[in-house]
């Protein structure tokens, strides 16, 4: 999952330290070509003292600006100031290090790069923005120590970037569900989103989960617009063994909302899963018809479901549904043939709901309880 946002990530922290690494060795030849021109220069007189104590002023005043405070490099600081400047020259590579810090000509051009190339991925304008300017904002002005506290920094500024935007509050479905059993109710989730995305298996799939951690489902089959959509979420229950609630085609959808609730409540179950007409969310109909169901039954939950494959348009879909109806989170499918990840890493963030599922696959056991955390790791793990 996620494979090509995983290498943009990884090939950023790769340009950034071949950036930086390149301007240190540059940097370091005309240090040493300043050195012996200066030698030449100064003949034999006594270079040995005045050097010594500059260095050593400026490694002073330098550890007064320091940002980062880790032990290990304090610990280098006092070993080099007791060497012998000669010893010193020897570790020139580790002395222009230590002078070095970040800045935002370093990093600009590359994370311009990878701005681009999120967007190309699918990951919406504004959240590629704001990563770009967290990670900005964390390298810009560190200074580095050693060669490898470049990739170190980076790859650090990009997790810290990418936690961020997936960070939303987020909700436990099983003690919203134990809520409302000592409320002697049923948990009422209506699943919105438009066809094709994968909304009845979603529903099966959220049905087997629960049934597996020993609550009882029913299904109401409130989409009663389209042809064959009572039959394939009726398909659906038959397989997995639950209850599926059904009228008519043509029928008032949150009527049979309305039956499934009380189906729940008199036979003590504690989950209604409600199916709606999954059309355009640009049809006025459509979203009158859910706001009906909504004004009916009182979904405890508002779930939207989309295709992670469908990337922009995912997003573009949760925006209106969630305008529409208000949605209280989000269930992406197919993430198991998502390579880009663009929809998993916005779609949160834009409607600022959190992702509480991701479909993995066309099985009904194929379905994952999202964490933020786990997403991170997804990306930046071995
Ligand atoms: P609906 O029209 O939105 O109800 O869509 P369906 O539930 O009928 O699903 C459409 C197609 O997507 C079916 O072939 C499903 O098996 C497939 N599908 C649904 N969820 C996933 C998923 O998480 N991963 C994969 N690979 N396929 C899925
Ligand atoms: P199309 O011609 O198949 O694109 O369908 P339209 O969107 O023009 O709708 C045809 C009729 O069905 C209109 O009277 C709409 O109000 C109604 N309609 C459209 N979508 C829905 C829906 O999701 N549910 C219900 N109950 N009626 C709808």
């Amino acid at each position: 999952m996620f494979e090509s946002l995983k290498k943009k990530l990884s090939s950023t922290v790769g340009k950034i330290t071949d950036k930086l690494s390149k301007e240190e060795e540059e940097a370091k030849k005309s240090e040493d070509q300043d050195k012996s021109e200066a030698a030449q220069k100064a003949g034999k007189t006594d270079t040995k003292k005045a050097p010594k104590s500059e260095v050593k002023q400026e490694e002073k005043s330098e550890k007064r600006k320091e940002k980062s405070d880790t032990k290990e490099p304090e610990q280098e600081d006092s070993l080099s100031e007791e060497m012998e400047p000669s010893e010193k020259e020897k570790k020139g590579l580790l002395s222009f290090v230590r002078h070095k810090t970040i800045s935002e000509k370093d990093v600009d051009d590359i994370l311009f790069e990878l701005e681009m190339s999120l967007l190309e991925g699918d990951v919406a304008l504004e959240v590629a923005e704001e990563i770009i300017n967290s990670v900005k904002e964390d390298l810009v002005g560190r200074k580095i120590k050693r060669k490898s506290d470049v990739s170190e920094f980076t790859k650090e500024a990009l997790k810290n970037a990418i936690s961020k935007i997936l960070e939303v509050d987020s909700q436990n479905i099983d003690e919203l569900i134990q809520l409302k059993q000592k409320q002697g109710e049923p948990l009422k989730i209506m699943f919105v989103g438009i066809n094709g995305t994968g909304k009845t298996t979603t529903i099966a799939k959220i049905a087997t989960h629960f049934m597996e951690k020993g609550y009882k489902p029913v299904m109401a089959a409130s989409d009663t617009f389209r042809a064959g959509a009572i039959e394939q979420l009726t398909h659906h229950a038959d397989k997995i063994g639950v209850k599926i609630i059904k009228h008519k085609k043509g029928a008032d959808p949150a009527a049979v909302a309305f039956d499934a609730v009380e189906h729940a409540k008199a036979k003590q179950k504690e989950l209604v899963l409600v199916d709606t007409a999954g059309r355009m969310q640009t049809n006025v109909n459509l979203m009158d018809e859910m706001k009906k169901i909504q004004r009916i039954i009182k979904p405890d939950l508002i779930l939207f479901v989309g295709d992670a494959l469908t990337g922009n348009d995912a997003v573009e879909q949760a925006r209106k549904f969630d305008d529409t109806v208000g949605v209280d989170g989000i269930i992406l499918t197919k993430a198991d043939a998502d390579a880009k990840g663009g929809a998993a890493l916005s779609i949160g963030h834009v409607i600022n709901k959190p992702i509480l599922f991701l479909g993995t696959g066309q099985s009904y056991s194929d379905i994952m309880e999202f964490k933020p955390e786990w997403m991170v790791e997804q990306v930046f793990g071995e």
